[in-house]
């Protein structure tokens, strides 16, 4: 499939001044991410998580390095306004705090804000409000005044705006990081579901393991490099990278590694609790039959 992101060597360093040395935020970054997919950004604060997302959505230009978004390399001198408005459009933006995101009073015009901006007919906006919204789950809440919201309703709106925008990738920032255990499943099952029914990319910032493990892959950042990138059984499944790298991962995974050193023989790559369970016991059971104290020794 072909990538909507591709970046090759980007290096981008935050301008110092009179008090300050300039900040190494990226240094030689290379990925890309096919369409469609899932991909999950790791890395503790300060890796550099965030200053690539403002990248990808063109808020910052790269030092160094090239940029596709796509297929329209942005950081060509050759790019024109054209390509990089094309490009501004088609990746989208959710942050961590849902006040800071919501514009308008009331829902329905919040989520009609971007469009709007875009110059889009009245009756154009009406219907992507509405399919906007009724993706969310939030069509009830349309003539609602915005700030009595819960902050997961909050973010489920900012949500409903950038795909009224019909962005082609999104990537959540920490959205989830503010929300208590209810609003951050309401936004997860909505951006899984962007995935995997409207094939909208998603690249979803997070400190949650367990979100991660619902990704096609993982990136995980380090000092402003990307240090590993693969399948979530990949990279859970070698704990002891994570660790050095100052990371956790799924409690499901750290069960199982300490139970693999006891000699119950779990896999590492069951983020499922269930799932998890049910293999310890039959693990259990398989070691008990062997050492003779199983029922059917
Ligand atoms: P993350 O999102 O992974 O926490 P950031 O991309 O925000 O990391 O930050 C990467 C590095 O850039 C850090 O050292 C951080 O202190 C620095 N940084 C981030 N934003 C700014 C800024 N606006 N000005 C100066 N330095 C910054
Ligand atoms: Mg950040």
């Amino acid at each position: 499939m072909n990538p909507i992101i591709k970046a090759e060597n980007l290096t981008f360093s935050y301008p110092g001044d009179e008090e300050s040395k300039p900040v190494r935020a990226l240094s030689g970054v290379s990925f890309e991410i096919p369409e469609g997919s899932f991909t999950a950004v790791l890395g503790h604060n300060g890796s550099g998580k965030s200053t690539l997302a403002k990248l990808l959505c063109m808020v910052n230009l790269p030092d160094s390095g090239r940029l596709w978004v796509a297929g329209r390399e942005i950081t060509s001198p050759d790019a024109t306004e054209a390509d990089i408005l094309a490009a501004r459009r088609d990746v989208g933006m959710v942050f961590q705090n849902p006040d800071n995101q919501i514009v308008a009073t009331i829902v329905e015009e919040d989520v009609a804000f971007g469009c709007e901006n875009l110059g889009l007919p009245p009756a154009e906006i009406r219907k992507r409000v509405d399919e906007a919204l009724a993706a969310v789950g939030m069509t009830e809440y349309a003539r609602k005044q915005a700030y009595n919201l819960s902050g997961g309703q909050k973010q489920r709106v900012a949500i409903a705006g950038t795909i009224a925008m019909n962005r082609r990738c999104i990537i959540f920032d920490e959205s989830t990081a503010m929300l208590d255990p209810m609003g951050r499943r309401e936004v997860m099952e909505i951006i899984r579901r962007l995935n995997r029914e409207q094939g909208v990319t998603v690249l979803l910032i997070t400190h949650h393991m367990n979100e991660a493990a619902m990704a096609d892959r993982i990136l995980v950042m380090n000092q402003g490099k990307i240090i590993l990138d693969g399948t979530p059984s990949k990279v859970f499944g070698s704990p002891d990278a994570m660790w050095k790298a100052g990371l956790d991962v799924p409690q499901t995974t750290e069960l199982a590694y300490k139970l693999r050193r006891a000699g119950i023989d779990v896999p590492l790559d069951l983020f499922d609790p269930d799932d998890c369970a049910k293999a310890v016991a039959a693990a259990v059971q398989r070691k008990m039959a062997k050492s003779g104290r199983g029922g059917k020794s």
